[in-house]
């Protein structure tokens, strides 16, 4: 037994490894020079991290095996799956079809509603198609995308903010996929889309400050969910309430084959709490462009001595709509920026942020236009 336990370690970790390598032989060959080096590197790091998961989850695997060995009772053995593939949480953790819940308690955050895998439609398709529909099928959604469960007390306040410029073709896409996802899940949500206007470089950072700021004055939200426009969920119990810790959703993304690019990576989607986000002061204001500000974020919350959790498995899942990046500049600064996260944590972010925004409501989300430039959030070194 113990001779055919090390003889299927070893193949395992070789067909991984060859299916590592072979992924990454054919993305080089069909990305074009010029997608982006930073996808290349990324993948690269995925490499790394997943081989040492490897190694890791059999490290455990064999100790369990040997545990369960000395414990065998009758000399049954006990057959054991190799499929290194992480499942859902046990259906049994869910609540079971028909299961009711009363107006005066709090709702489940296990609902039998919340089946895992869910269809994602990529198809375009315009913003009143998607209030039309969306609104037929839930007419309790005030002006504003505001939306809380009647069957229950709501566990969380979630304003999704959604930092946006010109990427008009996304936004429906999102609102059909996650509203009803949110509704299913019994929070009270609403959306906040935060545009930013001028020609500064995008900042993706500041506009969730702003977004911030701006929902508080709405509704005493506790959990503010941080959502890229283009990142879409395939898995409904990934549920958006936020937890003790800080959270990073989007752990495994279509784009980088559904592996986490670094153990630091704390883009796509996250999620905070009113009191995480006001003890790490926000988020930097310095990051002009893409890149670096969410490996900011991720310094900040170690500095505030949290840890970051996030879903388990299929769970974190995403597929993301595919774009390109005309006309937008990288942030070649971020690497000396991130080199002083620490000191810059305390005087850059919520507390020297000024702006004057534009406050609109559509059917399915708040807009907040807002032209941004490096005068509103001064630094004395910048
Ligand atoms: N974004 C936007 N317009 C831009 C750049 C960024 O709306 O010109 C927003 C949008 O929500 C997007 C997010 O910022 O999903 C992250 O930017 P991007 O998608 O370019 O990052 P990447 O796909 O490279 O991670
Ligand atoms: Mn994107």
């Amino acid at each position: 037994m113990h001779f055919k336990f090390s003889i299927s370690i070893f193949l395992f970790f070789s067909v991984s490894s060859v299916q590592v390598l072979g992924k990454m032989t054919k993305l080089s060959v069909i990305f074009s020079p010029l997608f982006t080096v930073n996808e290349y590197v990324f993948m690269v790091q995925a490499r790394g991290i997943q081989i040492r998961e490897n190694v890791r989850n059999i490290g455990v695997q064999v100790l369990e095996q040997v545990v369960r060995g000395t414990y065998s009772i009758n000399g049954t053995d006990y057959s054991y799956d190799f499929n290194m593939s992480e499942s859902d949480a046990p259906p049994t953790t869910y609540l079971p079809e028909g299961f009711t819940y009363l107006p005066s308690q709090v709702c489940p955050e296990k609902l039998p509603s919340m089946k895992g895998r869910l269809e994602v439609n990529m198809s375009e398709v315009s913003l009143e198609e998607v209030e039309r529909s969306l609104l037929q099928k839930e007419p309790n959604v005030e002006l504003g995308g505001y939306w809380k469960p009647k069957d229950c007390l709501p566990r969380w306040k979630v304003a999704i903010l959604v930092p946006f410029r010109n990427r008009h073709e996304h936004l429906p896409i999102l609102l059909r996929h996650l509203v009803p996802v949110l509704q299913k899940q019994r929070l009270q949500f609403a959306f906040y889309v935060i545009e930013q206007g001028g020609n500064e470089p995008f900042n993706r950072a500041m506009l969730f400050n702003v977004g911030y700021k701006e929902a508080m004055k709405d509704l005493d939200w506790d959990c503010l969910i941080f959502h890229d426009v283009d990142h879409l969920m395939e898995n409904d119990r990934n549920y958006y309430g936020c937890t003790d810790m800080p959270r990073h959703f989007a752990v495994k993304l279509d784009k980088y084959s559904y592996m986490l690019p670094y153990n630091e990576f704390f883009g796509g989607v996250s999620g905070l709490t009113v009191k995480q986000l006001k003890k790490i002061n926000g988020f930097p204001n310095a990051f002009w462009g893409w890149g670096g500000e969410d490996d900011d974020l991720w310094n900040r919350v170690q500095y505030a001595n949290y840890t970051v959790s996030r879903p388990h498995g299929e769970q974190g899942r995403y597929k993301s709509i595919p774009h390109h990046h005309r006309g937008e500049v990288q942030f070649l600064g971020r690497y000396s920026l991130l080199r002083h996260s620490k000191e810059r944590q305390k005087v850059d972010g919520l507390n020297n942020l000024n702006y004057s925004p534009l406050v609109s409501r559509r059917p399915l989300y708040t807009n907040i236009t807002v032209n941004l430039s490096r005068k509103l959030a001064p630094i004395a070194d910048y």
